[in-house]
């Protein structure tokens, strides 16, 4: 550890107050004073480095609200894909879906689907992982929330069962467990298995257990469009039963054109739990194709089996064909929006980032065939993007008070060796950024990539430059903040960001990763 005087620069200080000019001292990890321009700096002399700025902008490090890299920075903890966009925090366990905690009921399943990442699965408890976690050093802070998905399945694993008195108890225990060692909150993810089996009562249960620890419940809806209303009602419901103070709703949209027109109903709907005492929050990655399991477009009896179960089941020959089979029942100008993300290695490989119409027209297949062949090889590991959200709806989502910006991305390293990115995890806070201009000013904008998403998480020592604050900044050039990373080549790194420091340490510069000085955090709530 050391001191820094970064000189001659226009600090935006995550709260929303305008810019203004000044240098910051760094000390230990801290910020240790803020100097506007024209008020007494400290000698440099006394500083064991100087900086000059160059008139950049310096931000608090962004907060990225919702990330899924529980494992990616087991296998590849420099980040690179969060650090160079300027991510210097991410909350993962989103969408139902955490590493911990592991029994005998939930250790085979989770070991397969995340066999990618060639790391052991040592842990069965948040602090057992976050341990693990602190061991690989990863170059960017971390909290870890409770997921849902995980949990059901560490007491009733991946089918379709009935909650009972007992299990309910054994899930709020395991809860309380994790939520005492540390773990950041509760996230459901409805829409995947085994979490979509579970009622209403269930998650009432498991709240009541988070509510004394006053921290966020992040939710993907149990729909997202068909029936958004409905699960917007329930997510809100449940919180209000249960008391919980803080509902925050994960990559908030309106999916399927003919869902979206149901914004307004939506804001307002939200607007009535606000009303009510509850705080609702939400988090949105700059994205109109949202990127999930291509699993997720299957239709009955497979919609209720998961990856790792119907990988399995597929082995037998005689089931692919019973496959394709169901998957006629799909529109066929739904293929055009669905685009190929990751695929394993093999004769698809080449084909990541185009359309299925687009691959069957290359490929002479049908494109049922395709993506039959495609779950054969790699269940749970094939990728897809879905286009289905409305860029109008985007910006107004973008712009609502309480949402923030959140990857729903995992942190990939350079290369494609844990798989090919959504655009979203190279691009999203500048992309945030520049489709918030010029409704927003600056500060406005930087407040919602930072001091903000650190208020919902508990952070009270991150996301604001100012004296005590942990040393976490990005300085950029707003002029040339762009992500230029698309679908054809995901991994393009953020332009306009000059240099990232965490806890204090020089993170990124030029381009490169040079320190991994992460902290795995506890929220401080
Ligand atoms: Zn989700
Ligand atoms: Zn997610």
């Amino acid at each position: 550890m050391s001191t820094l005087l970064l000189e001659n620069v226009i600090i935006v200080d995550g709260t929303g107050a305008p810019p203004y000019r000044g240098s910051v001292w760094i000390d230990t990890g801290k910020i240790r004073s803020v100097c506007p321009a024209g008020t007494p700096e400290p000698d440099p002399a006394v500083a064991d480095r100087t900086m000059d700025g160059n008139g950049m902008m310096l931000c608090p490090g962004f907060i990225d609200a919702h990330s899924h890299s529980d494992l990616a920075l087991l296998a590849a903890p420099e980040a690179f894909g969060k650090l160079s966009q300027g991510i210097t925090t991410e909350v993962n366990g989103n969408c139902g879906l955490s590493p911990f905690p592991v029994t005998a009921r939930n250790r085979a399943h989770l070991e397969e689907l995340y066999a990618g990442y060639g790391v052991p699965l040592s842990w069965h408890s948040y602090a057992e992982y976050a341990a693990v976690l602190q061991q690989a050093a990863p170059a960017i802070n971390v909290l870890s929330l409770c997921g849902h998905n995980t949990l059901r399945a560490a007491v009733l694993g991946y089918g379709r069962a009935p909650l009972t008195a007992a299990a309910g108890d054994a899930m709020q225990s395991l809860l309380y467990r994790a939520l005492v060692e540390g773990a950041a909150g509760f996230s459901s993810g409805l829409i995947y298995i085994p979490g979509k089996f579970a009622p209403p009562e269930e998650l009432e249960g498991l709240l009541r257990v988070l509510r004394p620890f006053r921290r966020p419940y992040t939710t993907h809806l149990r729909s997202e469009g068909v029936q958004l209303l409905e699960a917007l009602t329930e997510a809100i419901t449940v919180s209000q039963r249960a008391g919980i103070p803080h509902l925050h709703l994960s990559h908030l949209k309106t999916a399927g054109a003919a869902n979206w027109h149901k914004l307004d109903a939506a804001l307002e709907l939200i607007a009535e739990g606000k009303a009510s005492g509850l705080h609702i929050t939400a988090d949105r990655y700059p994205y109109i194709e949202s990127m999930t399991n291509l699993s997720v477009i299957l239709p009955p009896p497979y919609d209720d089996i998961d990856d790792v179960t119907l990988m399995r089941r597929l082995a037998d020959p005689a089931e692919p064909e019973r496959l394709e089979a169901a998957l006629a029942a799909i529109a066929p100008t739904r293929w055009d929006t669905v685009r190929l993300v990751t695929a394993a290695p093999g004769k698809y490989h080449a084909l990541q980032g185009f359309t299925f119409r687009e691959i069957a027209a290359s490929t002479g297949l049908t494109p049922s065939r395709i993506c039959r062949e495609l779950l054969v090889e790699d269940t749970p590991g094939t990728m897809a993007a879905f286009r289905g959200m409305n860029p109008v709806n985007l910006r107004r989502i973008l712009a609502w008070p309480d949402v923030c910006c959140g990857t729903d991305e995992t942190a990939r390293p350079r290369d494609y060796r844990l798989g090919r990115s959504h655009p979203r995890g190279f691009g999203s806070f500048p992309e945030f950024y520049r489709l918030l201009q010029p409704s927003l000013s600056p500060e406005q904008i930087i407040y919602k990539m930072t001091g903000l998403p650190a208020a919902i998480f508990g952070l009270p020592d991150r996301g604001i430059i100012a004296p005590g604050y942990a040393a976490d900044l990005v300085l950029l050039d707003p002029a040339a903040l762009s992500g230029p990373a698309d679908f054809a080549a995901p991994h393009t790194p953020a332009r306009g960001i000059g240099a990232v420091f965490v806890n204090g340490e020089t993170a990124y510069s030029d381009g490169r990763v040079i320190a991994r000085a992460g902290q795995v955090l506890s929220p401080q709530i």
